[in-house]
């Protein structure tokens, strides 16, 4: 059997992994980064880029945006959202820039099958081995090392390593390991993606769309410009109210499509391309444990994805840059144990605390989220004004605030 033997092995390259791996890499310490997938891979999401993700991407690098993003046909950048009420009435907001900073866009929209195979070519092969199509299979820790089954194309592979990262998404090995890969209805999103071309009324500017239907609060329809005319069309729910009203999120977002009054219009010469594909949104609200003795979670495996709007791009990279800082702490201390990496845990949830709090307060009141997002979202012009006066100072913080990071 193949042997390696390290320090660091992280379970996943997606967002959350990669980024934790580029992290490390920028402070100098060698690891392992293994990932089941051969990149490109597809990766069933909205495909939205929020500001956090560019702040990461800031993080990595500040001239990728100006110099690469803005430059690639796959991104496409988006200037706003859009608001549609169940009375079918847009509200749009955008932003236009200043002169000096046009490259300072605050959405884009790619696949996830360029943005992922994107991110890991910036993974730093000096520091990092990085090993495609290789599944890791079982865990198990003995002492103070951990011993790993991994699949490959040449056969079986041992890893073995004093800290195990994962980064393994929803489904993670690392999770199922430690016993704790539990669904809690309340604190996950049930949602399904699917690709269409030629839906019509979308904006010249590329606003990100949200639906949000009467009568399903906690969730929102969205259709997300890509580049080409094609668009990700979604629907997301919060899996307890789904089970609760007794429909069928799969059924309701082709009911949407077909029959509702303010959005089958937009498709009535649309043509889907692929499957409806479903997945599952782990939310922060979970407060899953994180980080333990020889072990850290990240991304999706740390259930870290905000819980307002399902966006867990961002917040898995950021999850990565904190890591990164804290596994360096360990590495000088000579240890991975929890006493000495525990303040991870307080540093990736103090970033989610308002959310978690906000998503609880409309989780126990969902008839007046409902009556909320519908007043204020759908059509209200205050918002609209908020939103502009809003975008500068969160497009400063996305572009040029650096992430402080208290390691004590
Ligand atoms: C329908 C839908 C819409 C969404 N829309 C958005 C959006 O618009 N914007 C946004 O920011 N977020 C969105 N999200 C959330 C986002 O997709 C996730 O939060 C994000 O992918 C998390 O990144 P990650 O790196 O933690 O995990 P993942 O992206 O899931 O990556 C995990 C990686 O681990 C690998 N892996 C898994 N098991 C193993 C194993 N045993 N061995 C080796 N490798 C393994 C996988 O191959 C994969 O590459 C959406 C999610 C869904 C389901």
């Amino acid at each position: 059997m193949q042997q390696v033997k390290t320090n660091i092995c992280i379970i996943g390259a997606g967002p959350a992994g990669t980024s934790t791996s580029i992290f490390l890499s920028k402070l100098g310490i060698e690891h392992l980064i293994v990932d089941a997938a051969t990149f490109p891979r597809d990766k069933v999401c909205g495909d939205g880029l929020d500001m956090k993700s560019i702040r990461m991407l800031n993080h990595i690098d500040p001239t990728i945006i100006p110099e690469e993003i803005a430059k690639d046909i796959n991104f496409n950048p988006s200037w706003g959202m859009r608001s549609i009420s169940p009375k079918g009435k847009n509200r749009d907001f955008y932003y236009t820039p200043e002169a000096g900073k046009e490259f300072q866009c605050p959405f884009f929209v790619t696949k996830r099958f360029h943005f992922d195979d994107f991110l890991i070519k910036k993974i730093d092969t000096k520091t990092a081995d990085f090993r495609q199509g290789t599944k890791v299979k079982s865990i198990v820790k003995e002492g103070d090392n951990w011993k790993l089954i991994a699949a490959n194309s040449n056969g079986d592979l041992e890893i073995t390593c004093k800290l195990l990262v994962g980064a393994d998404g929803d489904h993670s090995t690392l999770l199922r390991y430690l016993g704790d890969r539990k669904i809690d209805r309340n604190h996950y999103w049930s949602t399904v993606r699917q690709y269409w071309k030629n839906v019509e009324g979308m904006h010249e500017k590329n606003l990100l769309e949200f639906y949000f239907p009467k009568g399903k609060p906690m969730g929102y329809f969205w259709i997300f410009p890509l580049a080409n005319g094609e668009a990700n069309v979604g629907y997301g729910i919060t899996s307890q109210i789904a089970a609760d009203r007794n429909y069928n999120v799969r059924n309701t977002f082709k009911e949407f499509i077909s029959s509702d009054p303010a959005i089958a219009h937009r498709f009535k010469n649309a043509e889907p391309i692929g499957e409806v594909e479903g997945w599952g949104i782990p939310i922060a609200s979970l407060r899953r444990k994180v980080v333990g003795d020889g072990w850290l979670l990240v991304g999706d495996a740390a259930s870290m994805v905000s819980p307002n709007s399902g966006e867990g791009i961002g917040t898995g990279m950021m999850t990565g840059y904190i890591a990164a800082k804290f596994i360096a702490k360990g590495l000088k201390a000579g240890n991975f144990t929890e006493s000495t990496m525990g303040n991870y845990s307080r540093e990736v949830y103090k970033r989610m605390e308002n959310e978690i709090k906000s998503y609880n307060f409309y989780l126990r009141h969902a008839g007046l989220s409902e009556y909320l997002v519908n007043t204020f979202l759908g059509d209200n012009f205050f918002w609209q004004l908020q939103f502009k006066r809003s975008m500068k100072g969160w497009l400063k913080t996305a572009y040029e605030k650096e992430v402080e990071v208290n390691l004590d």
